[in-house]
């Protein structure tokens, strides 16, 4: 196929063109051509809707056992191992990371598929105490039809951490990814087809969220919304959802403390505030992007940071050493962009960064370089919202009450890290700090079986984690009755009884 030919998207089951406009994928690196595809429109949101609920209701995959369903997740998990290198190069040129990166997100996905086949098959449903001539149960059903939507940072591990554990609680799934990112959502419905999913319990959406994925959550036979983006979205999906009295997962944003305390281990703390907050180009939801360091510390550890930041590798996302690739888009530089002269506009002074880098290298790429600002106070907005760029607020402290004031003063709630010898300090901190995740001289370490999600506008519920199937599935209490006379109530026994 020619590449000026567009896609063909995935829609209950077939593979055709979009009925919305055509638009392209585009490289960030360089601005080029990626693929062209027709977007869906809102009669394909209603195709594939009613296409997953006939699947769901006549595919027979919510009726097969565990185990059956489990086989088909291990081939798709051994689909995207055989696929890896293809897809991590896609995956770089959809959304610019760079590709040391795409091939971890890759594996993961893989991983994550693997996890869920393995939750399916072993997830235990429980007799429960009895309290009366019964047998009581607590069951497991799946839900019908999921709507999945992602954002464009980690496309291919946003995915699959949403279509894994819902196929594998017996469920079809309507998946929206970021309408610039959604070559690899393409591709896992590839794989999906080619590893048995029955058709339909798949479809893949690309296009606006404004208008598909606000109709896939007002949708009445989508019974569950997992999504992962903004919380401005994410806000507007909960309000549909207390509507239809659906449930919804929530991952949203984040504005991360990173707090090194006085008896740290300066080349750990240093290497993992690197890659705590210039990772991904700082395009990550975990980014810890509020630095905290002891007052006493400051200026050395800062030292040590800067020299460190302007050694960081940024350019093309082809090349193995490259650390930090493009932004995905000219407007969010910019985005990232006003945010600096923010903080510059309110008294902050740069320690390194905030000019884009001059050179042919850097032409045509959405390129911004990690970037480190100081002179702030944690109650200004660059400290505040959430820039999702390679933007570092430095904010020294000297008490650690108030520390802990400030590190907990944010609307957001998704991390927080601590670098300390002491463990019984680091314990305490750690406890006190309100995040759904805190590391602990380590950062943005991830495991699928560790539960992963925010507090406050950072998301409600929890993805990952043995239990995160559960999330797609209705409990169901059963009572198998075991009484030899009648219920009492009725004052009916075998004797009196005709
Ligand atoms: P976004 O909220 O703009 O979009 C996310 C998804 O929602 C996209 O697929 C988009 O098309 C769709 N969407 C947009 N408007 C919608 C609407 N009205 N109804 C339904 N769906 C709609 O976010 P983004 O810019 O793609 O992603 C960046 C954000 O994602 C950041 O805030 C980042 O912190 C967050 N994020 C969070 C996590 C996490 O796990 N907590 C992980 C990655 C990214």
């Amino acid at each position: 196929m020619s590449i000026d030919s567009s896609l063909p998207i995935c829609i209950a089951g077939q593979w055709r063109l979009g009925r919305g406009e055509r638009y392209a994928s585009r490289y960030p690196a360089t601005g080029e051509v990626v693929a062209w595809l027709n977007a869906a429109d809102l009669q394909d949101v209603e195709d594939a809707i009613q296409g997953a609920h006939q699947a769901f209701l006549h595919s027979g995959w919510a009726q097969r056992k565990p185990h059956e369903r489990a086989a088909v997740l291990y081939r798709i998990a051994e689909l995207i191992r055989q696929h890896g290198e293809d897809l991590a190069q896609l995956q770089r040129q959809d959304n610019g990371k760079p590709i040391n990166e795409t091939r971890a997100l890759v594996a993961s996905a893989a991983g994550t598929f693997q996890f869920f086949a393995a939750a399916c098959e072993t997830l235990e449903e429980t007799i429960t105490p009895s309290r009366g001539d019964f047998v009581s149960m607590s069951l497991y059903e799946p839900m019908g039809v999921i709507a999945a939507i992602t954002p464009w940072n980690s496309p291919i591990t946003s995915e699959a951490q949403k279509v894994a554990p819902a196929l594998a609680a017996g469920n079809a799934v309507v998946l929206k990814p970021a309408e610039i990112t959604p070559l690899l959502a393409l591709q896992l419905a590839h794989i999906c087809d080619a590893a048995g999913l029955p058709k339909g319990l798949l479809s893949v959406l690309p296009g606006k969220g404004s208008l598909l994925g606000d109709a896939l959550t007002r949708h009445p036979l989508v019974k569950r919304v997992s999504f992962t983006g903004g919380t401005r979205t994410g806000k507007h999906i909960a309000h549909i959802a207390a509507d239809k009295m659906m449930p919804v997962s929530l991952e949203l944003g984040g504005k991360s403390p990173t707090i090194v305390l006085d008896d740290a281990d300066l080349e750990h703390a240093v290497a993992g505030v690197l890659y705590g907050v210039f990772s991904s180009s700082g395009e990550s939801c975990i980014a810890g992007s509020r630095l905290f360091v002891a007052q006493h510390l400051y200026d050395p550890f800062m030292q040590r940071l800067v020299d460190a930041a302007s050694q960081l590798r940024v350019g093309d996302p082809a090349d193995e050493r490259t650390q930090m690739g493009p932004l995905i888009s000219a407007e969010h530089r910019q985005s990232v962009e006003r945010y600096v002269a923010m903080g510059l506009a309110a008294g902050g002074c740069l320690r390194l960064g905030g000019e884009r880098l001059g050179g042919p290298a850097y032409e045509r790429g959405f390129y911004y370089p990690p970037t480190i600002l100081e002179g702030l106070s944690n109650r200004q907005q660059v400290c505040q919202e959430e820039i999702f760029g390679p933007v570092l607020v430095a904010l020294p402290f000297t008490d650690e009450a108030q520390l802990l004031e400030q590190a907990n003063d944010s609307l957001y709630a998704l991390a927080a890290g601590i670098w300390s010898r002491d463990y019984k300090r680091a314990w305490d901190l750690g406890r006190k700090l309100q995040a759904g995740t805190v590391w602990i001289n380590t950062y943005k370490q991830f495991s699928i079986s560790t539960p992963f999600g925010g507090w406050r506008d950072s998301g409600l519920g929890r993805e990952k984690g043995r239990l995160g199937i559960l999330q797609y599935m209705e409990q169901k209490s059963l009572y198998w009755g075991m009484n030899q006379q009648p219920l009492a109530w009725a004052g009916l026994s075998r004797e009196v009884a005709p």
